[in-house]
């Protein structure tokens, strides 16, 4: 029988942490909740998924779909997506059946390109291999979540480019929907033996074809990444650019403010997933508001920098280990003037 590969190449960097990172792991669970009822994409589709961040891995190899299990997501610093693109043509090399003079292989493999952000590595060469290759062999669905995504990178790897933007309650259920539609679309006209490049109409309230890519937009978040004093556990604490405008009748300025949108507990593994360059980037303080308190113990803030240059979590004032280097450190009562932490590259 003939397959329908369907791979999902999931962003998992930083930028993703907290609701947009829950929110494609539901994504998954509801696609092939759809899939699963239905007769035709019971039948053919196989899923794979694919994640990246600073590392990249198969977290599900191709299965059919009712033996799919929806992985749980990790979260890495670090955008490698031509690393991504790398694993992606490895897998497809390695389980997708080809047509040969004897046998018919697996249909035209779907693949959903799911990013909020810019590669932090060098996609080209990926690029150019794909669209020498695998470009006609398959269907690749590019989908950026929010403003942010790199669309200009996106373009050069397929026509179908789309961007998914959340203004209300119950949109991003319209965007699952979509995805699972266009799977059914796919795996019901494969399953009357024909197969079709077009894809299902887009719900206009949510998401549009980007036809022209818009200017590459500035960095909408900083994170950072500490460890929790008591527990010696890490954590995320993530900021959302706010634009401010400082004007007056002379003149008009931006400044870049980040306020803070959560702290979120990480697992050990983060360290696997991140590129190991990500401290070369800092950030002052001053233009970060708000500090969150410590996700694994409570303490007050989740804010405090040791001499070594790492974050740590402290209940105010006094005496503290941190749990980076083991150096005992004193902190006395905050100082307003900012200083420079270490970013990492979302
Ligand atoms: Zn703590
Ligand atoms: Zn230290």
């Amino acid at each position: 029988m003939r397959r329908l590969p369907v791979f999902f190449v999931l962003d998992c960097s930083e930028s993703m942490a907290g609701e947009n990172l829950q929110k494609m792991e539901e994504c998954l669970q509801a696609v092939v909740r759809t899939l699963r009822a239905d007769p035709h994409a019971l039948e053919s589709v196989y899923v794979s998924v694919i994640a990246f961040a600073g590392a990249v891995r198969t977290i599900a190899p191709l299965v059919e779909v009712v033996s799919f299990y929806p992985p749980k997501l990790p979260l890495g610093s670090g955008t490698s997506l031509g690393a991504a693109l790398d694993a992606l043509m490895s897998e497809i090399d390695r389980s997708v059946v080809k047509t040969t003079a004897d046998a018919k292989g697996d249909w035209k493999p779907i693949i959903y390109l799911i990013t909020d952000g810019h590669p932090t590595d060098n996609p080209g060469p990926a690029i150019e291999r794909w669209n020498a290759k695998y470009a006609r062999k398959t269907n690749l669905i590019a989908i950026g979540l929010g403003k942010n995504a790199d669309f200009t990178v996106l373009k050069r790897l397929t026509e179908n480019v789309i961007v998914y933007e959340e203004s209300q309650e119950g949109d991003f259920q319209k965007f699952v929907k979509w995805i699972s539609a266009s799977v059914v679309a796919q795996s019901k006209s494969v399953g009357e033996g024909v197969e079709s490049d077009t894809l299902p109409i887009l719900d206009e309230s949510v998401m549009r074809i980007i036809k022209e890519p818009p200017p590459v937009a500035d960095e909408s978040c900083v994170t950072l990444v500490g460890r929790c004093q008591k527990t010696r556990r890490p954590y995320l604490i993530k900021y959302e650019q706010a634009v401010q405008v400082v004007a007056t009748r002379d003149f008009k300025l931006d400044v870049a403010r980040y306020d803070l949108a959560g702290c979120y507990p990480l697992e050990e593994d983060y360290f696997n997933w991140s590129d190991q360059r990500a401290t070369e980037f800092k950030v002052n303080t001053a233009s970060l508001v708000g500090s969150p308190g410590c996700p694994h113990c409570g303490n007050i803030t989740a804010f405090a920098m040791c001499g070594c240059g790492k974050l740590l979590c402290v209940n105010g004032p006094g005496v503290a280990t941190c749990p980076w280097c083991q150096q005992q450190i004193e902190f006395a009562a905050a100082a307003s003037d900012g200083f420079d932490v270490n970013r990492s590259r979302g």
